[in-house]
């Protein structure tokens, strides 16, 4: 019975939030004893629901805790209350978000979303977009819409094998990866290199189109992100969009980790010129802190949305226009409702309570950088205006580390390479967190290798030239 079954629902989640608190990192699996520990199995014959629920209870006790606050390991974190009560209210209801017909006002939703978006940015009137399933979709989206305009622009000498596309050694490897999803082979693809802050050269772009231009080739598409995922570098797009003017390349920002910067007065100015991009994707489930996912991608003019994913299906649209069938411009045809949990949070905080958490992420990072500056024993490899803090500790290589804090169900953290250096990559984004949780991660970090010294400075660090 369903209601039972979200009686069982709330039973579980009450626990888990318990657990959260008291025990905030779940004891890890190895994946050699996970069929051993856990009852995964799929029979024949059906369980009831009593075994049933105490499956589900132990299954949910043994994952790994993404909302607590020893968690620091991905580019999201943190459980926004309004934002889940959204999107269990979607799964409750279930639409489609295709047609009008099927989704009702949960289209408005959508829509009311994406022209708020499209807003602040500064797009004009022509300005649209629609929900992907995460952000390595919505670059893939973006990337779309840039090659078929450009096949548009040049019907004549338009040639696939010919195509250039341009992202920075440190953009996220979405972009590379959709390059291949079109078709273009590693060769068409150019690296450009960052600069000591992570951020993509901008003369070296420009030397590398106008080179290719000579060679006869068809730069068409760069990408600039917002937020890169190791050092979370913002690519200056300002000037981004003087070489891709200048060029008539399309100009795609990659704003999955750190778009959302758009809606904080404070930082919104690492993102300049955003309003003269092609297109900009944003993940509400990194910054903003709705459940996973919920991609944005805009784009200046919804021709181009149109031009590269309307297709007509008569069994599908038989209502409406098709500005309220959002399924003319999607990637997918059934698509769940990813909308109303952001709408949800926008709706209960306001745009100023979105820019609170922004900019709390910010100041949660400048503590941490404050206190790996302040103190001997670290040496700190990101820069401000980033929510990623990057440093080393002692001797210790980064990976020995992360690895002993998570095989000990101390703290999740990972760890990153930026040019030659590896190092710890704290992550600020939990806006649950507090000041005295990003000096208990240091505490909890320092009397861990105290505690682990001659184990952890065992493995000879080769990672740190
Ligand atoms: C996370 C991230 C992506 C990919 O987003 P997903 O939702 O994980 O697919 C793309 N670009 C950047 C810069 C990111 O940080």
């Amino acid at each position: 019975m369903i209601s039972e079954d979200l009686s069982e629902f709330q039973s579980i989640a009450q626990q888990l939030i318990k657990t959260e608190k008291t025990n905030p990192v779940a004891q890890p699996i190895a994946v050699e004893d996970l069929n051993e520990q856990l009852d995964l199995s799929l029979n024949e014959e059906g369980m009831n629901d009593e075994a049933l629920y105490a499956t589900l209870q132990n299954l949910v006790m043994s994952t790994p805790r993404t909302a607590s606050n020893k968690f620091f390991n991905q580019l999201f974190g943190g459980r926004r209350g309004k934002a889940v009560l959204g999107d269990l209210l979607a799964v409750m209801l279930n639409n489609s978000m295709y047609t009008y017909k099927v989704a009702g006002p949960m289209v408005g939703v959508e829509k009311m979303l994406l022209t708020k978006i499209c807003q602040m940015i500064g797009y004009g009137e022509r300005a649209n977009g629609t929900i992907a399933p995460g952000g390595s979709m919505s670059n893939f989206m973006g990337l779309v819409m840039a090659r078929d305009a450009y096949k548009d622009k040049n019907p004549l000498n338009y040639s696939q094998e010919k195509l250039v596309l341009y992202t920075s050694v440190s953009s996220h490897y979405s972009t590379p990866k959709n390059a291949q999803l079109i078709g273009l082979e590693k060769q068409q693809i150019r690296h450009i290199e960052s600069d000591r802050y992570g951020r993509m050269d901008m003369a070296a772009l420009e030397e590398q189109i106008e080179s290719d231009r000579t060679a006869g080739l068809q730069p068409f598409f760069v990408n600039a992100t917002a937020g890169t995922t190791v050092l979370g570098a913002f690519d200056p797009i300002d000037t981004a969009a003087d070489v891709c003017e200048k060029h008539q390349l399309w100009l795609h920002v990659d704003g999955a980790y750190c778009g959302a910067v758009i809606f904080s007065k404070k930082y919104r100015h690492l993102v300049q010129g955003l309003n003269r991009s092609n297109s900009f994707s944003v993940n509400a489930h990194k910054m903003l802190g709705t459940p996973l996912s919920c991609s944005i991608i805009v784009t200046q003019d919804k021709k181009h949305l149109y031009n590269s994913f309307a297709s007509d299906a008569k069994y599908l649209y038989q209502t409406d226009g098709d500005d309220y069938n959002l399924g003319k411009t999607s990637i997918q045809c059934g698509r769940r409702n990813d909308a109303l949990k952001f709408w949800t949070l926008w709706k209960s905080i306001g745009t100023s309570g979105l820019e609170q958490l922004v900019d709390h992420q910010f100041h949660l990072a400048s503590i941490a950088r404050d206190y790996v500056q302040n103190h001997p024993d670290y040496t700190l490899y990101s820069y401000d205006n980033s929510i990623s803090v990057c440093f080393n500790y002692k001797d210790i290589p980064a990976e020995t580390i992360c690895t002993a804090l998570y095989e000990e169900s101390v703290m999740m953290v990972g760890f990153g390479t930026f040019k030659t250096n590896t190092f710890v990559r704290l992550i600020t984004i939990n806006s649950d967190n507090e000041e005295s949780d990003i000096l208990r991660f240091f505490e909890t970090l320092e009397g861990f290798v105290e505690t682990h010294y001659e184990q952890l400075a065992q493995t000879e660090a080769v990672t740190n030239s």
